[in-house]
């Protein structure tokens, strides 16, 4: 199944089409962004990860009639009812960079301490043949951790220097990146597909 096809990854992101060609790069299928085919990206409203993940798959799908994979991720803290969550990218505004997103984030939590500064990383993975598939291939990531006061590295992205992974003393922005990919919550739910894949 898949073999020979073309597979649209659902992301306008240059950063993640690469970083996914590699994912399926020794199962023998062309990888195309939904942008070179001319979609953009749906509206995300789905209530958890996987609903966007796998609206945003069955949306290139729909639009370019070829079997579509789709990511969708974010920080998760308990404490503040799952918050950023869904809304991590915008978490400060539209148009907020990470600093923004980071700043926001320190200044909600300042009044937290011990378990209530835990946070989890999630990335959910769908892959679907058809825009009506109704048994698509999804797959969920966690990373464990905490989120320390102040941020730390200059590594990574997003929310990375304000979040220390479970078992160790570097932020995830201040770790080897390769050693991120392999522990983190887009590495495990990537390690999960493809083993489905085979
Ligand atoms: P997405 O591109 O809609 O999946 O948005 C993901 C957002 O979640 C990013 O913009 C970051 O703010 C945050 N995020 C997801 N994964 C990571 C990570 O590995 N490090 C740091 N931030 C992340």
């Amino acid at each position: 199944m898949w073999t020979n096809t073309t597979l649209v990854v659902a992301s306008g992101n240059r950063g993640k089409l690469k970083e996914f060609s590699k994912l399926f790069g020794d199962f023998a299928v062309e990888v195309v962004s939904q942008a070179e085919l001319g979609v953009a990206s749906p509206e995300e409203t789905g209530l958890s990860f996987i609903e966007n993940a796998l609206l945003k798959a069955r949306h290139a799908s729909a639009k370019t009639q070829l079997p579509s994979f789709a990511d969708d991720s974010g920080l998760m803290i308990p404490a503040l009812d799952g918050a950023p969550g869904l809304y991590s990218a915008r978490y400060a505004g539209v148009n907020a960079s990470d600093q923004d997103n980071m700043s926001l984030l320190l200044e909600r939590m300042k009044h937290l301490s011990g378990d209530n500064r835990k946070g989890c990383y999630i990335c959910a993975l769908a892959l679907i043949r058809h825009a009506s598939d109704p048994d698509p291939l999804v797959v969920v990531g966690r990373w464990k951790g905490k989120i320390v006061d102040a941020p730390r590295g200059d590594k990574g992205f997003g929310y990375d220097p304000v979040f220390l992974p479970n078992n160790l003393d570097q932020t995830a922005a201040e770790i080897d990146p390769q050693i991120k990919n392999q522990l983190s919550h887009r590495g495990q739910a990537v390690v999960e597909l493809r083993s489905l894949l085979r």
